[in-house]
């Protein structure tokens, strides 16, 4: 669906939300101005402002030093533009932003402060640094496989010792058995 062009109601208080226009996108948001602050997005305009590059500084601009109602965030919230039940989401492999999804339709609904999280979530800092946590797990793990391989054979080294000595001193039994067998070591002592 299209962006809608009609006055809609914010999902979460219930106020009429104002329509503003995003220069870069093209496109227009709903924003709950007067209530909530929470943003309502038409099908596929998220895309167009979750990463901090994208330009949102018309709505920062409109939302800042206001004060917003707080809303339940647990409550199902009704599309409103197409009256359906909204799906809650998360908006991150950590879970942590909560988003409003309406399957019908596609639009998206975000509570106050969430479009910053999320743009946050998504930077390219945060990208590096996840990567780094798994860089870092896996150069750990390859250390401790190297360890690892050092420890066994310390280990397969000493047995190799062990079993040489304990050779060594068979060998030297026998020999002393042989000897006495043979009578010389009797001789030895009967001088
Ligand atoms: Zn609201
Ligand atoms: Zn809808």
């Amino acid at each position: 669906m299209a962006d809608n062009d009609k006055i809609i109601k914010c999902p979460a208080c219930g106020c009429e939300m104002e329509k503003i226009f995003m220069p870069k996108a093209g496109v227009n948001l709903d924003v709950c101005t007067n209530g909530c602050g929470g943003i309502y997005f038409d099908n596929r305009e998220f895309k167009e402002f979750d990463e901090p590059h994208e330009d949102i500084s018309p709505l920062i601009e409109l939302l800042k030093d206001k004060e917003f109602k707080s809303v339940d965030e647990n409550e199902t919230r009704y599309c409103p533009v197409c009256g359906s039940a909204m799906m809650k989401n998360y908006a991150s492999a950590e879970k942590d932003v909560q988003v409003d999804e309406c399957y019908s339709c596609g639009g998206k609904f975000l509570d106050y402060g969430e479009i910053k999280k999320i743009r946050s979530i998504n930077s390219p800092y945060n990208i590096e640094k996840t990567k780094d946590i798994f860089k870092d797990l896996y150069e750990n793990a390859g250390l401790e496989l190297i360890e690892e391989k050092k420890r066994r054979n310390q280990k397969s080294k000493t047995i190799k010792y062990t079993v040489r000595i304990l050779f060594a001193i068979l060998i030297i039994v026998l020999a002393l058995l042989f000897l006495i067998k043979l009578g010389y070591i009797n001789k030895l002592f009967n001088f």
